[in-house]
């Protein structure tokens, strides 16, 4: 029974069988192809095979349906009939190109094969109605490269040794033969070199493929597709799914589309341009276009493409012609092609055109890929141009993109004092000072003494690696937007320009001198990047933090209006307490008491905690916990007063004691004579601490268990920090968090020293209440099971996930690197857990705490604050959890505001 479902959707001369919020069916251009034009735009006739038919061709063990193609040449028929041309035919022969196009765009990484249907039947026709044979030959060697590379090869899962692929043979025979006849271009090619070579390929096909380039064009269409199907499951399809989070199963649609050429003599172009700079956001045009070529050529970088407009030109191609000086009634109808688009998809586009003999036509839009920069400026000046509401703007910014915008940034209002320096491509954002070396090895050594430098080189290596990191910035001479440089630069997300063809640098001279000058720069002296720019200036220019860029404040003031989650820190210290606020955070969510025994300013409250480990007996122990009491106290305070007004969770003692046990013989001896015993002694109180199984063993709430006088240490400093802060006009809002709980009586037992505390301390200063919540860490499968339970001594949950995640598993946190990768290399995890919560697992513990805690107490605040925290796609997790808060580290904190209103726009709990 023939199968009534619609596999084929048309579109041409302003109709379409498909539109643009069909994406999920005809892929992003095929959806976009039928909307421009639905807008009247001039968009050659085609058809889009849906993405479900690749899910068909999939199932089908590789096999198209048998209901395909007849849909296929009846779609073609009225593809024929709108351009008047038939495809096959000897006299008037329509010729298609055959592209890819998922649901969101994975740019070049699937297969596109163009000029379908040139064969024997049909190129002497198209020879006489072009009388251009030298662009016919050329149009079909381009096809029976990109169809024995695409069809014949890679869609037959042949895999060549590298470099050894056919279209490598084929492109060694092209050079082979413009050597032989001293061509420098491929234009230097004429209609006979052309002829010659295309029948020099086909043999070379044959004899290295062991099967004839079809000469047939219905066979050809039908690889066609197959191929672009085939391609889905290409390498570097997977891998870029891989990395974007795109599913397998939503397959590719197919375009075919009669084809338009800018390869038909010096009236015809092709370019691709974005409706807005991609890198900056700035309203302008911005685009790369070549006379007298096919698409391919401008995006494979064979000839350095011209610049779209004069105002876009920079110092690479300000030598060549623009469009708008090359073809300005062309340039201006395009123009006005781009406010179409811009005014109708409201988004800033990705466009491909083609002119052909001085006809404009679009062959596809899309969202186009922006920085993070960019991302930000288009959502506000879109919002201020009308163009879009509050909400849609604050989903035009990726969080995982908002991190790049966190970078410092020169200060708008000081760069507009100072003049450009030299100019060059921005390519990695922010803003960077600091003094010019010359060598990555300098820029290393120069670091190590506390100088803030800019690495100056010609061209960068993955030699420089070391100095690139250790410079604030890099600066190139050479080099592209792709270049090492410029890739290893964003990937660290630092301040990087490339391409500065003014600066000739002299390395062994340690001079870079400006062409057409007499500036020279010189090593140590200092120079600011403007990254996102491309502007290098001489001397230090004011830098600002982002925090303070009142456009990205206007955002965020956008992003807390559409949020219903709460978004707290996790932080330990005062100064973390202060950054996290300024990023907007809510409170502290986790504030882990043992940190202030690592680090800077630790020596001190670290060796009293070793003390008090080191003890015997309560009183031994309290002694050392006296002495320590001022420090915990200290920090508690100063934290919650940088709090102030907001809540601050401090965690009780958490960790193995055995981990803070001295172990240099200077430590052990210092220790050994505080509490009057023999070092052996300190080293066999040591050795009893240790434990086979320390992350299941002695720690958490079981501490304050063995030694409550620990509790009560912390509790006491809590509460009186408190008070004296109340004295002191202040707000704070201390909260109690017991960590690895697995049954309530544990929060029962650390309630009662809590009571305790809180009766002296309020009689010590005579006041009648603190404001205060108690609460417990959920981290223990059996904690989950037993939420309602919990819930009736805990005032709030806070979900530990790094140790959930460690406990559901049983995956240790410390050794999971071992073997992860070959987990998410077998797809046996889609993600590592402990950055992504694992929604089927944890989600689900997660999930049933949430309803039996508040089963038992309907007011429960829950939170979060393992790592997971600050994880787009966990924070909508949590989000749709319905918990009240997610806490993450300080520069996280925008990224998981940014998500948590996402995720409200994106629906209620
Ligand atoms: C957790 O387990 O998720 C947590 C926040 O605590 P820690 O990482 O300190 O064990
Ligand atoms: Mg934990």
């Amino acid at each position: 029974m023939m199968s009534t479902i619609k596999r084929v959707y048309t579109f041409g001369a302003r109709k379409a069988e498909g539109k643009a919020d069909m994406k999920n069916l005809l892929g992003g251009k095929g959806a976009n192809l039928a909307e421009m034009c639905l807008l009247g735009l001039p968009v050659p006739a085609g058809f889009t095979i849906t993405t479900e038919v690749c899910t068909e061709y999939y199932e089908n063990n590789w096999q198209l349906p048998a209901e395909l193609m007849p849909e296929v040449w009846a779609a073609m028929k009225k593809t024929e009939d709108i351009m008047g041309m038939r495809y096959g035919d000897s006299e008037n022969a329509l010729l298609v190109s055959c592209r890819s196009g998922a649901r969101s765009s994975m740019p070049g990484m699937m297969d596109t094969v163009l000029n379908i249907g040139l064969c024997s039947a049909t190129i002497p026709g198209v020879i006489r109605k072009t009388n251009n044979p030298r662009f016919v030959w050329d149009s079909y060697r381009r096809l029976i490269m990109m169809y024995a590379d695409v069809v014949m090869e890679k869609a037959d899962g042949l895999e060549p040794a590298d470099g050894r692929g056919i279209r490598k043979q084929l492109d060694d025979l092209l050079d082979d033969y413009k050597h032989k006849k001293g061509y420098k271009s491929d234009t230097d090619l004429n209609a006979d070199d052309l002829k010659y070579l295309a029948e020099e390929f086909k043999k070379r096909v044959h004899s290295s493929l062991g099967q004839p380039f079809p000469d047939d064009a219905k066979a050809q269409l039908e690889g066609g597709i197959k191929a672009v199907f085939k391609s889905w499951n290409g390498k570097k399809a997977v891998s870029y799914r891989r990395i974007e989070g795109i599913p397998d199963e939503w397959g590719t649609a197919v375009n075919v589309q009669a084809m338009v050429f800018g390869n038909m003599g010096d009236s015809s172009a092709t370019g691709v341009a974005f409706t807005r700079n991609p890198a900056t956001g700035d309203n302008t045009f911005y685009g790369e276009w070549l006379i007298n070529a096919q698409g391919e050529d401008v995006v494979a970088g064979i000839r350095t493409p011209n610049p779209l407009n004069n105002e876009t030109k920079n110092d690479q191609n300000s030598h060549l012609k623009s469009m708008q000086e090359a073809m300005p009634s062309t340039y201006k109808e395009l123009c006005d092609i781009r406010d179409i688009l811009e005014t109708s998809f409201k988004d800033m586009l990705d466009i491909e055109f083609t002119i052909q003999e001085d006809t404009l036509y679009m062959l596809q839009c899309r969202a186009g890929k922006r920085t993070g920069t960019a991302a930000l400026n288009m959502a506000m000046d879109m919002l201020s141009e009308g163009l879009i509401d509050e909400r849609k703007a604050v989903m035009r910014v990726d969080p995982s993109q908002l991190d790049e915008l966190l970078h410092p940034i020169c200060d708008p209002a000081a760069e507009k004092k100072v003049n450009i320096f030299v100019k060059g491509l921005p390519a990695g954002p922010g803003a960077a000072v600091g003094k010019v070396v010359f060598t990555a090895e300098d820029a290393v050594v120069w670091n190590r003494k506390g100088e803030k430098v800019i690495l100056l080189r010609e061209e960068t290596n993955p030699e420089d690696v070391e100095g690139m990191r250790a410079a604030e910035g890099i600066l190139t001479a050479r080099g592209g937007m792709t270049s090492h440089a410029a890739l290893v630069a964003r990937g660290w997300g630092k301040c990087c320009i490339v391409g500065a063809g003014q600066l000739h640098v002299d390395a062994a001279s340690k001079k870079a001198r400006v062409a057409g000058s007499d500036v020279v720069l010189k090593e140590g002296d200092t120079i600011t990047l403007n990254g996102t720019k491309g502007n290098v200036y001489l001397g230090a220019i004011q830098l600002m933090d982002a925090t303070e860029n009142p456009r990205f404040q206007d955002f965020m003031k956008l992003v807390d209006k559409s949020r219903t989650m709460g978004v707290r820190t996790n932080a330990d210290t005062p100064a973390d307490a202060k950054i996290a606020r300024e990023f907007g955070a809510e409170g502290i969510g986790l504030f882990r008491t043992e940190h202030m025994f690592y680090g800077e300013g630790s020596d001190q409250p670290l060796f009293l905690l070793r003390k008090m480990i080191l003890s015997e007996g309560v009183n031994e122990r309290k002694v050392a916990l006296n002495e320590l009491f001022k420090f915990v106290k200290k920090d508690i305070k100063a934290t919650m007063e940088a709090m102030n007004g907001f809540p601050v969770t401090f965690r009780l003692l958490d960790p193995p004691l055995h981990e803070f046990v001295p172990q240099s013989p200077e430590k052990q001896a210092e220790l050994a004579k505080s509490l009057g015993i023999s070092v052996q002694a300190v080293a066999k109180r040591g050795e009893t601490l240790h434990e086979s199984n320390p992350m299941m063993g002695h720690r958490g709430v079981r501490l304050g268990v063995t030694y409550p006088e620990v509790s009560e240490m912390q509790i006491r400093a809590i509460f009186e920090s408190a008070v004296e802060l109340i004295k002191e006009g202040k707000d704070p809002r201390p909260e109690i968090m017991v960590p690895v709980t697995c049954d309530v009586s544990e929060l029962d037992f650390t309630k009662k020293i809590a009571d305790q505390v809180y009766a002296e301390v309020c009689s010590k200063f005579g006041i009648k209440e603190i404001e205060y919540k108690y609460g417990t860490m959920i981290e223990i499968p059996r904690a989950c099971l037993l939420a309602d339970r919990m819930a009736k001594s805990a005032e709030f949950f806070s979900f530990g996930t790094n140790d959930l995640t460690q406990m559901t598993f049983g995956f240790s946190r410390d050794d999971i690197g071992g073997f992860l990768n070959e987990y998410l290399d077998n797809k046996m995890l889609a993600a590592d857990p402990f950055q992504t919560i694992d929604q089927d697992g944890v989600g689900q513990l997660i999930k049933m705490s949430v309803e039996k805690g508040r089963a038992t107490r309907p007011d429960l605040k829950v939170g979060i604050c393992g790592e997971q925290g600050g994880d787009p796609a966990s924070v909508e997790f949590c989000y749709k959890s319905g918990l009240t808060y997610v806490s993450c580290s300080p520069f996280r904190v925008p990224i998981a505001r940014l998500a948590a209103a996402q995720a409200s726009i994106r629906g209620p709990r």
